[in-house]
């Protein structure tokens, strides 16, 4: 009764009295709100590390158990030819590549996660270094049949990390073979672009859809298709990719391949066309 508010409290209940704990009220709510939006993010990023441990542990079973199976194999003298045990040598060292490219990436995730991710970037021959990961990664297209066609132009150069070019051209041939059918053919691009260097890596594979070009690049995103398949991923490779392409200054971006299939290109800035040392010929022949 305001009426009787002057007789009871002396000078009356201040505008103060009033709005305060209409103030605090109205903190508590939006306290509630942020903290049941924390739960939300918690319990998804729960979700997320639980789902990466299980694709990470899946992916490692896998060679683990081919390396297995062929070394008891020759451990065992159970080949019956030459032929034979050099294919069995083969799988064993193919398994191995991608248990190896496997932990580089889990971390380099990990060393970027906590914000210590570094490259020694130097002066490099861009198509020298493509060819030498082209290289490094053939055994692993023999096992889908994929042919690996290298269209470089010879002597572009930009200062980067060799290691880390690496990895990101093999994460991108692994993904282009995985992802597209087995016999395809996968071109490898190299070009300079005014200033900037352009690597492509074309398959002939589904694509990626246009509205999820950019997402794929997210840690532990994976096209939706291929979220349930029986393709293993972990979905960390792409986001390793663009972290080493961004510590270089540069950028990468999906688009559709020529062909149909997914086109991942990464632009190097600061690149140049070095004075020949050696014949165009000669790279044609490398
Ligand atoms: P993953 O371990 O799942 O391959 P990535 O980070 O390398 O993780 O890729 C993220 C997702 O992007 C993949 O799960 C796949 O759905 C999609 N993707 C990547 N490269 C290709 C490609 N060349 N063709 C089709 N889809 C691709």
């Amino acid at each position: 009764r305001p009426d009787a508010v002057g007789r009871l409290v002396g000078g009356g209940i201040s505008r103060f009295a009033v709005s305060l704990p209409l103030a605090v009220l109205a903190l508590s709510a939006v306290l509630v709100v942020v903290a049941m939006l924390q739960l939300r993010k918690e319990a998804e990023l729960t979700r997320l590390r639980e789902d990466f441990v299980s694709g990470v542990s899946h992916e490692l079973r896998t060679p683990l158990a081919q390396i297995r199976m062929f070394t008891e194999t020759l451990l065992l003298g159970r080949v019956r030819s030459e032929a034979e045990s050099r294919r069995s040598l083969e799988i064993i060292d193919q398994e191995a590549r991608r248990l190896t490219q496997l932990v580089e990436n889990v971390l380099r995730f990990a060393r970027a996660n906590r914000g210590v991710s570094r490259v020694a970037p130097a002066t490099t021959d861009l198509a020298a270094e493509t060819l030498a990961a082209i290289e490094a990664f053939r055994p692993l297209a023999m096992m889908r049949r994929a042919e690996l066609r290298p269209e470089l132009q010879p002597g572009v150069m930009a200062v980067v990390d060799r290691d880390a070019l690496r990895q990101v051209l093999i994460n991108l041939l692994d993904n282009a073979v995985k992802y597209g059918p087995s016999g395809q053919r996968v071109t490898i691009g190299l070009a300079l672009y005014g200033e900037s260097a352009r690597l492509w890596v074309d398959d002939e594979g589904p694509g990626i859809p246009p509205a999820e070009r950019e997402r794929i690049f997210a840690p532990f995103y994976r096209v939706e298709r291929d979220a349930g398949s029986a393709v293993g991923g972990s979905g960390i490779g792409l986001a390793v990719v663009r972290e080493l392409v961004v510590l270089h200054g540069g950028r990468i971006w999906a688009e559709a391949a020529p062909g149909g299939g997914a086109r991942m290109t990464v632009e190097i800035p600061d690149a140049y066309i070095a004075r020949p040392a050696v014949a165009a010929g000669d790279w044609a022949a490398a």
